[in-house]
C-alpha cells in the first residue's frame, strides 16, 4: 500500500447555518487518482473547498503528508503543495495564454517548466498570444490545469475537468491526467461523468448527503456497475 498523501476524517462543513458535510471520510494514496462520485449537491465541491481552505467553517481532520490542514489559511495550504482547479476554471480571461502561464496561482518550489507544459499541452504553445476569452472550452480547461502545474503542487484537486467538453477533448484531457499520474502526481478528481471517472480512477468514493456512503477500487467497478449507476442516478 503506498503512503497516504491526503486523509480526510470526520469532516463537517457549513455554509452559514447550513450544515452540508456530515462526516466525510476518505483517503488518497500517493501517486493515485482518486475520484469523488455523486449526484449534484452531494457535497463534492464543498469537500475540495474545505481541503484547500476556501471554506473556513469546517471541523474534523484533513491531513496532508501527515500535517493537519484544518485551521491553516488557504495561502499556507497552497504553499504546502495542494492546488485546486475549480469547475469554473480560474483563468484570467483578459490575459493571453502565456501571461496566464507566467502568473502562477501561488508560487512554490518546483513548478513545472514552460517547456514541459508545452510538451503536455502543445496547443497552449500554438495559442500563446491568444486571449483567454478566445479559447475553446477544452483549451481553457488545459490552461487551467497547466496553471496549477506551474505552482509546484504535487496534489491536484480537479473539479469536473471534462464538463461541457466534446468527447475527443475529454479523451485528450484524460491522456494528460494519466501522464501526470505516471509522473508521480496525486490527483483527487470530482466527476459526474462516470465513464471518465471509471477510466481514470484507481479508487472511487461515492458521496451522498455530505458523507461517503460506499467505495470501490478499480478492480471492483465491473462487478458493481449497476449499484454505482443507482447511486449516480444514471
Ligand atoms: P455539484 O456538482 O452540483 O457542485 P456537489 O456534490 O459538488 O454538486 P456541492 O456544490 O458541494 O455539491 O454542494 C453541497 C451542498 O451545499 C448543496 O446542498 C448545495 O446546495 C450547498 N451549497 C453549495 N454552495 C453553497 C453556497 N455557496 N452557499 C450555500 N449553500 C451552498
Amino acid at each position: 500500500m503506498p503512503e497516504t498523501m491526503l486523509k480526510v476524517k470526520d469532516l463537517h462543513a457549513w455554509y452559514g447555518e447550513s450544515h452540508v458535510l456530515h462526516g466525510m471520510d476518505f483517503e488518497v494514496p500517493k501517486g493515485e487518482i482518486v475520484t469523488l462520485l455523486g449526484r449534484n449537491g452531494a457535497g463534492k465541491t464543498t469537500t475540495l473547498r474545505c481541503i484547500i481552505g476556501l471554506l473556513k467553517k469546517r471541523e474534523g481532520s484533513i491531513t496532508f503528508k501527515g500535517e493537519e490542514m484544518i485551521g491553516q489559511s488557504a495561502n499556507v495550504i497552497a504553499r504546502s503543495g495542494i492546488a485546486f482547479c475549480p469547475e469554473e476554471r480560474g483563468i484570467f480571461s483578459s490575459l493571453s495564454v502565456l501571461e496566464n502561464l507566467l502568473l502562477p496561482p501561488k508560487v512554490a518550489e518546483g513548478g513545472m517548466s514552460l517547456e514541459r507544459i508545452y510538451e503536455l499541452f502543445p496547443i497552449l504553445k500554438e495559442r500563446g498570444k491568444s486571449q483567454g476569452t478566445k479559447l475553446s472550452g477544452g483549451e481553457q480547461q488545459m490552461l487551467a490545469i497547466a496553471r496549477i502545474l506551474r505552482s509546484g503542487a504535487r496534489l491536484l484537486l480537479l473539479d469536473e475537468p471534462t464538463e461541457g467538453l466534446a468527447p475527443v477533448i475529454v479523451q485528450q484531457i484524460g491522456d494528460i491526467i494519466g501522464s501526470l499520474r505516471d509522473e508521480g502526481f496525486t490527483i483527487l478528481l470530482v466527476e459526474q461523468n462516470f465513464r471518465f471517472a471509471e477510466r481514470m480512477g484507481d479508487r472511487h468514493f461515492v458521496v451522498e448527503h455530505g458523507q461517503v456512503i460506499d467505495r470501490f477500487e478499480r478492480s471492483e467497478v465491473e462487478a458493481n456497475r449497476e449499484k454505482i449507476a443507482g447511486y449516480l442516478g444514471v
